[in-house]
């Protein structure tokens, strides 16, 4: 059991770790990849750098000080659910942890389906969240788009309210095994409406249904929180107190996840503030 673990091993996750050891706690990180910093090579204004740097070289050096200093660092895994509370139960593609606190600093969230009429059908037959609206569409004809081990934990739950699920790759190759259920590969193009979903159209088809679940990619700390019963606003952020706890006891998000200023030196600020006040929780709950 550990009392604390960290989705997400950028500014806000690794700097949560390092104050959380520091305060003899048991931490892991777990990093999928090198987050947003994996996509920049100039970096130049976060403080202490003469010369520009690279933000693999910072995301390296945020690794290597945590594992120093003796924080598990699990980079190239990737959280796929995170269940019950205190213990939570968190699941990767690799194997299953439990720990007394989750810190998700998984960065900004995963962008939308970027096709025609997503913006207008949000909310009106989309949805993000298969234990959150399934059952509004039991029996009903159902979509989900995704191709990974995300979309299959998704359509686990969802299997639950319909057997009529198609699953839509949107493009990408289906990289799981799934029997039951028809697959589309093609690249959807239009989502229709107008009022609510009653469809979407592929570049060859038309397909009619009552609902659309998305689970492409991987989730995102908002996915984890929307699943969980944390509050989300309607930019895809969390909602956080001052000391970055959610309404969920023993459940905290830090970082570009919980919006504002999206720059690193604000993600290390909120990663020290969270372990702080998560230092505090987990002694009040000992005492
Ligand atoms: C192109 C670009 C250039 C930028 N340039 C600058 C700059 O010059 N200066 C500046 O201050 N800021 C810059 N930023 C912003 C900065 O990168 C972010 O504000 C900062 O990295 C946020 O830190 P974070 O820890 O919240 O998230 P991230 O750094 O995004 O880290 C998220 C972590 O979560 C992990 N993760 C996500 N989902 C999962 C999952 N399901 N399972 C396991 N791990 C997961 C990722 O692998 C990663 O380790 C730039 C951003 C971009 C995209």
């Amino acid at each position: 059991m550990y009392d604390v673990l960290v989705v997400g091993g950028g500014p806000a996750g690794i700097s949560a770790a390092v104050y959380l050891q520091r305060f003899k706690l048991k931490v892991i990180v777990i990093a999928k990849d090198y987050g947003a910093l994996g996509q920049t090579t100039h970096i130049e204004n976060y403080y202490g750098f003469e010369a520009p740097i690279t933000g693999k070289q910072l995301v390296e050096s945020g690794f290597a000080q945590a594992r120093r200093l003796g924080v598990e660092v699990n980079v190239g895994e990737e959280v796929l659910a995170i269940n019950g509370s205190e213990p939570f139960i968190v699941k990767t593609n690799i194997k299953e942890y439990h720990a007394k606190v989750v810190l998700l600093a998984t960065g900004m969230s995963r962008p939308s389906l970027r096709v025609k009429g997503f913006t207008t059908l949000q909310g009106k037959g989309i949805s993000f969240c298969g234990i959150c609206d399934g059952f509004l569409y039991r029996n009903k004809r159902i979509g989900l788009v995704g191709s990974g081990d995300f979309m299959l934990e998704e359509l686990d739950v969802l299997k639950n309210f319909s057997k009529n699920i198609t699953i839509f790759t949107h493009g990408e190759p289906l990289k799981v095994d799934v029997k039951e259920f028809a697959v589309i590969t093609e690249p959807i193009i239009e989502l229709l409406g107008p009022e609510t979903l009653t469809g979407l159209k592929t570049s060859n088809h038309q397909y009619e249904l009552d609902a659309l679940f998305i689970a492409a990619g991987t989730p995102s700390a908002s996915d984890f929180a929307m699943r969980m019963g944390a509050f989300v606003n309607p930019k895809n952020e969390i909602e956080v107190s001052p000391t970055f706890s959610t309404n969920i006891p023993g459940l905290y998000a830090a970082g570009d996840c919980t919006g504002g200023l999206l720059q690193i030196s604000k993600a290390v600020r909120d990663g020290a503030e969270a372990s702080l006040a998560i230092n505090k929780y987990l002694k009040t709950k000992t005492s």
